[in-house]
């Protein structure tokens, strides 16, 4: 029943990321709240509350694959008029979407929406009070130089946040969580857009990631220290946090 993502060569693969996202952004959120039963929402409050926005002075904040602005619009909300925030995405569509949200709110906070690749990020050395990505970094093709440019960008004491799918390590949760992504998201994929491989693509894409223990040595390989994460909800995600001191 694999789509077979996993033998995707890696030149290859950001086309595929990018076609998935390209069908999926108009339904995105929708499908976020019916395959987690809302469940993303409490993880992105908790993950967002982790960056603290200074109100008294300028705070530039970079959230990067920010697709639709859910990371953006909490940070938005928790700051002032001296926070700008960057919101990057490889993907037009996405953005697009992004911008149209942020159109109907009204923030204090300066949004900016960029469309760049974050293996490449188009800014100068030590721009970032804060950098966070949700969701997103599985699906770069080179983890390891997207984290050298979260690491590049920021400030010296700047916090670099990611919000990823973990590894479940409890037992019966664990059986649970497998039949349900592998059947239960595809299927609830192809009844909503029409599209089951988009949604096997991203099973697939959590299945592959490197459990919590692994993902924190790659973040203090590329040199941020004090990596460390949080599991939620029995690690179906994780928070992992460092800092560039
Ligand atoms: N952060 C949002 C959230 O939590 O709802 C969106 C997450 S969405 C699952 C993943 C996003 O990563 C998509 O918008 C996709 O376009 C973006 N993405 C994929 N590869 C990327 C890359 N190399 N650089 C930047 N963004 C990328």
């Amino acid at each position: 029943t694999h789509f077979g993502f996993s033998r995707v060569p890696l030149r290859d693969k950001q086309a595929r990321v990018d076609e998935v996202f390209h069908k999926v952004a108009s339904r995105y959120d929708l499908m976020n709240d019916l395959m987690s039963a809302g469940l993303h929402r409490v993880w992105k409050d908790i993950f967002a509350a982790r960056v603290k926005p200074s109100r008294q002075t300028r705070f530039r904040h970079l959230d990067v694959a920010g697709g639709t602005g859910d990371i953006a619009f909490r940070i938005a909300k928790a700051g002032s008029r001296r926070t700008e925030i960057t919101v990057l995405d490889i993907n037009a569509d996405m953005l697009e979407v992004g911008r149209q949200r942020a159109a109907k709110r009204r923030f204090e906070a300066k949004l900016d929406f960029v469309e760049a690749n974050a293996e490449v990020l188009p800014f100068a050395d030590n721009s970032f009070d804060a950098y966070t990505i949700a969701f997103g970094i599985r699906n770069v093709p080179r983890i390891d130089q997207a984290l050298a440019e979260a690491r590049r960008v920021l400030k010296r004491g700047g916090q670099f946040l990611c919000l990823e799918f973990s590894n479940v390590e409890m037992p019966v949760l664990d059986r649970l969580y497998e039949v349900y992504s592998f059947r239960a998201i595809p299927l609830l994929g192809r009844l909503v857009t029409g599209d089951a491989d988009s949604y096997r693509y991203l099973v697939e894409s959590i299945a592959g990631f490197p459990d919590a223990e692994s993902f924190r040595a790659k973040i203090a390989a590329a040199g941020l220290e004090r990596a460390a994460f949080t599991r939620l909800t029995g690690g179906i995600v994780a928070i992992h946090s460092g800092w560039k001191l």
